[in-house]
This record gives structure tokens, C-alpha cells and sequence, in this order.
């Protein structure tokens, strides 16, 4: 009886063991990481497996969820002790901050938080690989050493910040690869078809936008980040296969917000990794090509929070697939690039917790040099509610709430620079206005997004270099080096609307949110009108553009006409404006040739194989996210089979068209134009155009191209060692243009006589001299923000870059910038859907 026990005993005690044994990725996944793509779904199973084996020192934390319903988790992996204090952490971390609610002081004796983030980029698969040898290393009991290293250490993993993108890539190798790998670059698993598996759903770049949170897994995603603000932060990337593997410190530019401590750190986390690096052979680099600049990536937004922010690179993305030839005659495989992302894990954890007091100290300070003002020479920001910004400035209170930026409003005056006239003014403030002050914790940020001058200390960057929110939103601003105070908090409007019944409904014609509603009008297959012309009726003023419901055409909603369009317009917090009758006080009554019936249009785009990911992206996700109205997407390859008489508008986003060279696909595309077709062509489309003979857009010949090589002849010889910087002179890598418009043109209706673009290219046209409108165009010297080359500068000026084509019954609006770039170019979407619903109605 004694012996069986003993033996039971013993049993138990070895099942125990067994159980207790962390599983390491390979023995819970079943083949070593590198040699398969582990798919998502399978890289959550390991992390939730962690967590339930070891949930004293691992918790999983499910944030949100993509578009194609993947679920995005979190791993928080710390000491017992801190896991089971880890609210505690948090908030006291937000304290340090001068984020919490409360008046508890905080304490500097608290772990430092290390933010991992893997794999943004869907096809640069080797990091999500290595975040679960990361989280091994973390999680095994028997690992002493990181279990020293998490005493003093929070560390978040996002195993995978783009599931779809990641499944994207993953699937399609999978399902063309042979029985082995064949690492030949010529081999179709290195060829990744369109569009690629870098985007999320939409093909937006998620390592764009972080700042402006215009897609779900950033919205989610950065909810909870603003809840923790890390003081380190890992962007895991892939760059081309014969790249060596790059690492902190940044390159130049950084931005000058960036604190001398965040720029020295940078280089103690550099110099531990070379350690590691240097003990293996491997090949790196650091200071070159990633610079710290754009607010919206993976590195500077952690930066500008507070963070010491960084991306690693490793060789490999894309074209990498599970081996690959490179160009030294090495196989690079995905087990290489994982190990070395792993190795940058490890050591980014280990400097942390070795500087774990230096790191929440420094902390501490910058947040209290930003709520003490110290932050910028601009105290006060300050933006004017005009009537017909509403839109606007809803929209950029969105934006400042979702990056935890206070403001309020208030009353007085100040002085500062004026955006619009460049110079510097007194102004009055009214209620209404919004107050931003500096002094604030999120003070670097405030800086960053609204000065109107970034300083560029080198002009090779990764990215545009203006994104001044007054030119993005088109409103009316002052930056002031006065402290302006304000009052309470303000909150956006609610119109009260009133569905009772009237003659008729009107709507201003202001931004997206007006277009939204109106959109969502005509699907319910209601009739409209819009007015051609300003009028005035129960002394309210409306802009050309705006909306009128009339009980006439509508008779069918019997008495429910008022209740349909009330309802819709709360839901948008648009005003309905109902009238009694159709005489106007002043302008054109409703019954006028004037006020024209506006139709549903039935729109296309042109999209997969040569057109550009994201531009179609972009316009894809504007149609079914932000204005909810209908859209067929058609692969360019079948041009010809497309149901022409079922399509009003053709939207042709940038991209290189062959329908454009074959003579029966031209001249079919010409006959639906003249028959009444409608295009919209975005950047390159109207480069392509412009080559037609039967257009009327001419791209302008470069005449000043030799002024300034004429002034100094010198110019011309270059240097070697500057060969990256001889293209400089003729570009712009994203500045922004002040664009003379007319708004008496469909096209630029609702906005004011001017528009600020960003202008990312060398683009510009001759003015259209007969058979279209010249409704935007650049005079000279009317750049105001960002780098432009010395040569680009006489060259951009005096031409087009919007405008539009009457050809037949039919018309062809150019918009030769992206008006809807990254989504956050708000004040371009008005225009965008101008040309969509409006222009030749
Ligand atoms: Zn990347």
C-alpha cells in the first residue's frame, strides 16, 4: 500500500513537471519558427496558451478586432508582482505623465514600460515569428535571466499590429510555394501579387498613421496605448533582402522636439545591441535612411509621447519569403530574420531594466516640462469657429481628442501668426473659438502638429515634411507666443432639428459630414436639389452647393419626407433647415434653372493590377467608412467588359492605365464620356490623361529650368559623396502649396478662394484655355510649408493642378494631388466628393 502510493506520488510529481514545462514556440507549434509562416490564428493560439500556463506572470489582453474580424491581443509579461499590481502600474504611470484624473503623487520607484510592436507591415512576416521566442524567453519559469530583467520591467507585446495584412502574405505563400522553398529571386513565391500584403484591408500603411488614427486597428490600438504610454517603444520592420539589419540611433532629420535624453538613449540601446551583433558576425547599421521626423509612425509618435521610440529593420520583407539568394551569395532565410529580430528584443528588455530608474525619471521630467510650458516658442493656439468651418473644426476636435489633447474656448484678443497671411496680427477671440494651450502634457505633440514651420536640419527625409493641421483642415488660425487663457471645455454642437412638415428641407453644402448625409439621402431614394448660387431664406445664408428636399418629386414619402431627412441629419449633427416655401429672400428660388436636380450617381472605380494600393485604398475606404454610399470596384484588366451604362462616375486613382494605349479601349472611354460620363482622375491618372489628344490638360514644360544654373554655373558640379543629395534640387518630398480657387465651379463649392495642397510631385499643368475651368491654380510664391528644392521652386508656380474638362455630354475633373491622402488630408474630401457628385449634374 506504502509502495503504491510512493508511486502514485512519484507519477504525479512527473506529470506535474511535464505540465508545468513552457512549451517553447516549436514544441507547441510543431516545427522550428522559420521554416513555415506561422498563420495568425496560430501565433494567437501560442499567446493565449502562455497566458494560461504562466497567467501569474502573463496576462493577454484582446484590444479590438480588423476588418476582416482577426482579433488583436496584447501580452503584458512582467514579475508575479507586478502582473497582479498592474493596474496600480498603469496608473501610476499616467501620473507621472500629469495624466490621471487624480491628485495621488506618483512614484519613481515603479517598473519601466518596454511596448513591442510586431509585424505592422503585413509582409514583413519575420517579426511576428520572433515575438513568440520573445515571449518564451519571457515566460519560461526557467529562464533566470529575463526573469531578473522583469523585477524592474513591464513588457508589452503586440504579436501582430496587422493580422489581415500578415494573413494576407501568409496565405497566398503558402498556397504557391512547392515542397521546398526555391530561395531564386525568380521564382513566383518572391513575387507577391497585387496589392501586396504590407496594408491592412483598406491598403492604408498603418506605420502612417498613428497620429492621425484614421483605421480601425490604430483607433483600437492607440486607445490603450494612451492608457499606458510606454517609455520605450519597438517598431519591428523588414527592408530589402540585401539590406543589413538596422537599429537606433535614427537618422537626420529629427524633429527639434526631440529631447537630448531621448537622442542619447537612442545610442545607449544601439551600442547594446552592436554588442550582440558583434559577437555573431552579423552585419548592421545604424544613423542612416530612418529619420525621425513625420509625426504618424511607429517611432516618432512614442517619441512625441514621451517614449524613446525606434524602429528596427531586418532584411527580408516582401520578396524574402522563406529563403532567398542575396546579392553576397548568402541564402538569407526567415529563421535568420527572426533570430536577429529576437536578438533586438532581448537586448532592448535587458537596457531597459538596466536603466529602468533613469528611464521613469526622465520620464517624469518630460512631462513636467511639457504641463510647465517649456515646450515650443508658441503658447497658444488658436483656431476661429467661422460659419462655415463647422465641419472643419468638428473634425479636428476629433482629432485632438483622440490624441488626448485639451482644449476650451474663451474671450479677448491676442496676437500671433496669422497661417493665411503669414504674418503676424492681433486678433479677437470669440466663444466658440478653440483655445489650445501649450502648456499641457501631450505639450511636444501640440508642437509638432500645429507649428507652422517644422525646422528641417537635413532635407533627405522618409516622408512629407509639412502637415500643419490649419493648412490639413483649412481653417482659420493663429499661432501666439502669448498665453492666452481659456475657459471651460467645449464640445462640439448638436443642431436641434425639427421633422416637422414643411415645403422643403436645406442642407449646407461644409465638408463630409453634409455629404454624408446627403448621400445616405439618395439611397433612401429621396430627390434633391442643389442651388447653383448663394441665397438667403429666413435670414439664414447658404452657400453654393447646398441641398434642397422639396415635398415636390418626393410625394411618395406622403408625410414621412420631414421624419427621413430629420432622422438623418441627427445622425451626421447636421442642420435640416426646414422652410415654408420656395421663394428665397435673396438668390434663385428653389423652382429656378439654377437650382439643379441632383441625381445619384452610380460610381465605379478602376482598381487592382497598375493602379496604385494605397490611393485606391483610399478611395475605397472613403466610400464604405466615412460616407457609406456605394461604390464598384472594377479591375483595370477588364476595362472592356466593364456594364458601361451602368456607371455615371469613373474614378481613376493613381496609376499607370493601359486601356489608355489600346486604341478600341480609348476611343470607347472617349464615347461614354461624350454620352454623358464622368471621370475623376487623381494624381498620375491626370499625368496619363494629359498625354490624350482629345484632353484639354497639358502637363507645363519646365522653361525656368536653367535660371538657376545660369545664375551660378557651378551648381552643376557635384560631389560624390553627395550623389543622395543631387536629386534634391527638383524635388519635393511632400510640402504644402497655398491653390487659388474658383468656387464658383461644382468642384470647389464650399470652400473659400483658396485651398492648401500637399504637393508630393513635379506636377503641374498649363492653364486650360478652352473647353474646361481652371478651378485650382498656384500663382508664385505660394509655397508655405515643408522642403521644396531650389529648382522645383521656379518651376512650381503659375499652372494648374485642378481643374476640369467639358467633353460632350460628359466631363472629366483633374485632380492632379491626392486630395484624400492618408485619410487625414481633411480639407481635400470636400472636394473629392464635389467632383464624385456635383461637377456636370
Ligand atoms: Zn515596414
Amino acid at each position: 500500500m506504502i509502495r503504491k502510493s510512493v508511486v502514485l506520488a512519484a507519477y504525479l510529481l512527473i506529470l506535474l513537471n511535464a505540465f508545468s514545462q513552457l512549451k517553447s514556440p516549436e514544441e507547441f507549434l510543431g516545427y522550428k519558427i522559420g521554416t513555415r509562416f506561422t498563420p495568425h490564428w496560430k501565433l494567437v493560439n501560442y499567446f493565449q496558451y502562455v497566458a494560461a500556463s504562466e497567467s501569474r506572470s502573463v496576462k493577454l489582453q484582446q484590444y479590438g478586432e480588423t476588418n476582416e474580424h482577426r482579433p488583436l491581443y496584447l501580452s503584458f509579461i512582467s514579475s508575479e508582482e507586478n502582473i497582479s499590481n498592474l493596474e496600480n502600474i498603469r496608473l501610476n504611470n499616467l501620473r507621472l505623465a500629469s495624466l490621471a484624473k487624480d491628485k495621488v503623487i506618483p512614484s519613481e520607484n515603479t517598473p519601466a514600460l518596454v511596448w513591442l510592436s510586431y509585424n505592422v507591415h503585413g509582409n514583413e512576416t519575420s517579426s511576428s515569428e520572433a515575438s513568440m521566442l520573445t515571449l518564451f524567453a519571457l515566460a519560461d519559469p526557467k529562464n533566470s535571466q529575463t526573469k531578473e530583467w522583469l523585477k524592474n520591467t513591464v513588457v508589452i507585446i503586440d504579436p501582430c499590429v496587422n493580422p489581415d495584412g500578415r494573413d494576407r502574405y501568409v496565405n497566398w505563400f503558402n498556397s504557391i510555394v512547392g515542397n521546398n522553398y526555391n530561395p531564386r529571386l525568380d521564382a513566383r513565391e518572391h513575387r507577391e501579387p497585387w496589392p501586396g500584403g504590407r496594408t491592412n484591408h483598406y491598403n492604408f500603411d498603418l506605420n502612417r498613421d498613428w497620429a492621425w488614427q484614421t483605421q480601425i486597428e490604430t483607433q483600437q490600438r492607440m486607445l490603450v496605448y494612451n492608457q499606458w504610454l510606454p517609455q520605450v517603444h519597438v517598431d519591428y520592420h523588414e527592408q530589402g533582402i540585401n539590406q543589413p539589419y538596422y537599429f537606433a540611433p535614427a537618422a537626420q532629420p529629427y524633429h527639434e522636439a526631440i529631447t537630448q535624453w531621448q537622442r542619447d538613449f537612442q545610442v545607449t540601446i544601439g551600442k547594446n545591441h552592436a554588442k550582440y551583433f558583434d559577437k555573431n558576425g552579423w552585419l548592421y547599421f545604424t544613423k542612416e535612411i530612418f529619420d525621425l521626423f513625420y509625426p504618424s509612425y511607429g517611432d516618432t509618435y512614442p517619441v512625441y509621447n514621451g517614449a524613446i521610440g525606434m524602429t528596427y529593420e531586418q532584411g527580408g520583407g516582401g520578396a524574402g519569403g522563406l529563403a532567398a539568394d542575396t546579392d553576397e551569395g548568402d541564402t538569407l532565410t526567415l529563421y535568420d530574420r527572426a533570430i536577429h529580430h529576437y536578438t533586438t528584443s532581448l537586448s532592448t528588455i535587458e537596457i531597459a531594466s538596466i536603466n529602468a530608474g533613469t528611464l521613469v525619471k526622465e520620464f517624469r521630467k518630460y512631462f513636467n516640462n511639457s504641463v510647465s510650458g517649456l515646450v515650443g516658442d508658441y503658447k497658444t493656439y488658436v483656431v476661429k469657429n467661422k460659419p462655415n468651418d463647422t465641419e472643419r473644426i468638428r473634425s479636428l476636435m476629433n482629432l485632438l481628442d483622440k490624441n488626448g489633447i485639451q482644449y476650451g474656448t474663451g474671450t479677448g484678443s491676442g496676437r500671433g501668426f496669422n497661417y493665411h497671411t503669414a504674418k503676424e496680427e492681433t486678433f479677437d477671440i470669440s466663444p466658440g473659438d478653440l483655445i489650445i494651450n501649450v502648456a499641457q502634457p501631450k505639450a511636444t505633440m501640440i508642437k509638432v502638429l500645429f507649428e507652422p514651420h517644422s525646422k528641417l536640419v537635413d532635407s533627405i527625409t522618409y516622408d512629407i515634411t509639412a502637415w500643419s493641421l490649419p493648412y490639413v483642415y483649412g481653417i482659420t488660425a493663429f499661432a501666439s507666443k502669448e498665453r492666452i487663457k481659456s475657459n471651460a471645455t467645449i464640445s462640439s454642437p448638436t443642431p436641434q432639428n425639427n421633422s416637422s412638415e414643411a415645403y422643403g428641407y436645406v442642407i449646407s453644402w461644409q465638408g463630409v459630414s453634409s455629404v454624408k448625409t446627403v448621400a445616405q439621402l439618395m439611397k433612401q431614394g429621396i430627390k434633391l436639389r442643389f442651388a447653383e448660387m448663394p441665397f438667403e431664406i429666413n435670414g439664414r445664408h447658404f452657400p453654393r452647393g447646398s441641398v434642397v428636399v422639396l415635398k415636390k418629386g418626393n410625394e411618395k414619402f406622403s408625410n414621412n419626407l420631414g421624419l427621413l431627412v430629420g432622422k438623418t441629419c441627427d445622425s451626421n449633427k447636421i442642420m435640416m433647415n426646414a422652410v415654408n416655401t420656395g421663394m428665397v429672400d435673396k438668390g434663385f428660388d428653389f423652382g429656378s434653372s439654377k437650382v439643379h436636380p441632383l441625381k445619384a450617381p452610380r460610381v465605379a472605380m478602376l482598381t487592382g493590377e497598375g493602379v496604385g494600393p494605397n490611393s485606391a485604398g483610399e478611395v475605397w475606404f472613403f466610400f464604405e467608412q466615412q460616407l457609406n454610399y456605394p461604390i464598384t470596384l472594377i479591375n483595370a484588366d477588364d476595362f472592356s467588359r466593364a456594364a458601361w451604362g451602368k456607371i455615371d462616375v469613373l474614378i481613376l486613382p493613381d496609376g499607370n492605365y493601359k486601356f489608355l494605349q489600346e486604341k478600341a479601349s480609348n476611343d470607347q472611354f472617349v464615347l461614354w464620356i461624350r454620352n454623358g460620363g464622368r471621370v475623376v482622375a487623381l494624381e498620375n491618372a491626370t499625368l496619363q490623361l494629359s498625354k490624350q489628344d482629345w484632353t484639354a490638360i497639358r502637363l507645363k514644360k519646365d522653361d525656368d529650368k536653367d535660371t538657376a544654373t545660369k545664375k551660378n554655373p557651378y551648381i552643376s558640379l557635384l560631389t560624390f559623396e553627395n550623389r543622395e543629395k543631387d536629386g534634391l534640387p527638383t524635388t519635393t518630398p511632400g510640402s504644402i502649396y497655398k491653390v487659388d480657387v474658383d468656387n464658383t465651379h461644382p468642384l470647389m463649392y464650399g470652400y473659400p478662394n483658396y485651398y492648401y495642397t500637399l504637393k508630393m510631385d513635379n506636377n503641374v499643368y498649363d492653364f486650360i484655355k478652352e473647353g474646361g475651368w481652371n478651378t485650382g491654380v498656384i500663382k508664385k510664391d505660394n509655397q508655405v510649408a515643408g522642403f521644396v528644392g531650389y529648382k522645383l521652386k521656379t518651376k512650381l508656380k503659375d499652372g494648374l493642378l485642378f481643374g476640369v474638362q467639358d467633353l460632350g455630354r460628359g466631363s472629366i475633373s483633374y485632380l492632379s494631388d491626392d486630395v484624400l491622402f492618408r485619410n487625414f488630408w481633411e480639407n481635400g474630401k470636400l472636394m473629392f466628393c464635389n467632383a464624385v457628385f456635383l461637377v456636370g449634374q
